[in-house]
């Protein structure tokens, strides 16, 4: 039996692991499964899959979710303290699904029992890349990728060299706005952000993908999951989803990962690696879907992918800061003080203010990560208060 514990179970890539497991659920032993406020689907889904322990990460839901576990023999828990506790439960596999920037410590204890973490939470390897990677070599830990473009550069790299790699192109549908007048744009709501195209994913990712943040991140993940240099990565529009990544390599060739846009497959793809196993996804009819187009990304739309480059050029400690500086800027068009094109300038203003030398020349350790995401988040507060 494989012993499996889920990060971030209540969200949406928590949920779609769940499903997975629950359709085979003789072949796993789930050891911790841990969510946020959602106290009554976390405890549902510990005692049907009898995990051992369920863990909120907020102190002020335990007596919930103690009281929801009396007698199930499931163990309640709260807090960092128990998410780290979790981490470091005996488990072969670990899915990362927690959003944000505190995904981080509980991945990075993990990795330090050797185990191999199934990653979804890319703000890990945005902001601590060469801290995860290295944790993981020292440890004998596995770091595999869940982002959809990410398994699917993963797969396209199987058995290849990465000498003759010459470019990785990343895949994005364009978010809710592809089709919008830029000019209209700054009026764009919560709601109308939150509403996805062609995925079906938590809040936060959806609104970063209408702002192109998400794919932002996703092209720092790739420089610091693959290893590849900055001017090899892009980012094409591709509004079918479909194609999610591709290789290039020296003779020309291009290898492209094609699938439907469920997150099964690339949480299936981690889940039974380096096995490929039947999963419950669609089967595309490429006759039916007829033709795939692609486009070039806008930088005046989507200027979030422009600062992703100086990102990507500084190192260090910049994508801490960036990350730390997005979420707080996304908070604050959530809680509608900024508008939807104020995200980025906030941004941008943060990562000017901490300056590209201090940031590049710094060592990336939890500490320094750490520091770097706060003054980040409070250099973004100051400039979250400008704009109101
Ligand atoms: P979600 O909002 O649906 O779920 C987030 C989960 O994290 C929930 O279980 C929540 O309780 C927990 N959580 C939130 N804040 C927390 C905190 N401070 N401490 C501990 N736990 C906390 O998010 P999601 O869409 O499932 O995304 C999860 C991660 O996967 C993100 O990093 C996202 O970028 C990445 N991802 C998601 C998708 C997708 O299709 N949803 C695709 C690719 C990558
Ligand atoms: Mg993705």
């Amino acid at each position: 039996m494989k012993r499996v514990t889920i990060f971030g179970a209540t969200g949406s890539i928590g949920q779609n692991t769940i499903d997975l497991i629950r359709r085979d659920r003789d072949a796993y032993q789930v050891q911790a499964l841990t969510g946020g406020r959602n106290i009554e689907r976390l405890a549902a889904d510990a005692v049907d899959l009898k995990a051992k322990v369920a863990v909120t990460a907020y102190d002020a839901h335990y007596q919930e979710l103690s009281e929801a576990l009396a007698g199930t023999g499931v163990k309640a828990a709260a807090g960092e303290a128990a998410l780290i506790d979790a981490a470091e439960m005996p488990a072969d596999w670990i899915m990362s699904a927690i959003v944000g920037a505190a995904g981080l410590p509980p991945g990075l204890a993990a990795l330090r029992k050797g185990t191999t973490l199934a990653l979804a939470n890319k703000e890990s390897l945005v902001t601590a890349g060469p801290l995860l990677l290295q944790t993981a070599r020292d440890h004998g830990g596995t770091v595999l990728p869940v982002d959809s473009e990410h398994s699917a550069v993963f797969q396209a790299l199987n058995g290849e060299d990465m000498d003759t790699v010459e470019r990785v192109i990343i895949t994005a549908s364009g978010g809710a706005f592809r089709d919008w007048p830029i000019e209209k744009l700054k009026d764009a709501t919560v709601d109308q952000a939150s509403s996805h195209p062609n995925w079906a994913m938590g809040q936060r990712i959806t609104i970063d993908s209408a702002s192109m943040f998400n794919k932002a991140l996703e092209l720092i993940e790739t420089k610091e999951f693959f290893g590849v240099r900055p001017d090899q990565i892009e980012a094409v529009i591709h509004p079918e989803s479909l194609i999610h990544a591709l290789v290039g390599f020296n003779d020309g060739a291009l290898m492209a990962h094609v699938g439907p846009h469920d997150m099964r497959h690339a949480i299936g793809y981690a889940l039974n690696h380096p096995k490929r196993t039947k999963l419950p996804v669609e089967r595309l009819d490429l006759a039916q879907i007829g033709q795939l187009t692609f486009r070039p990304p806008d930088l005046v739309r989507y200027p979030a992918l422009g600062l992703a480059r100086d990102i990507m050029d500084i190192g260090g400690l910049a994508g801490a800061a960036f990350n730390g500086a997005k979420e707080m800027a996304l908070d604050a068009f959530i809680a509608g003080q900024i508008r939807f094109t104020e995200m980025t300038p906030v941004v941008a203003e943060v990562i000017e203010k901490m300056t590209a030398e201090r940031l590049g020349n710094a060592a990336v350790t939890l500490d320094s990560v750490r520091e770097s995401d706060q003054m980040a988040r409070k250099a973004a507060q100051s400039a979250i208060e400008q704009q109101r």
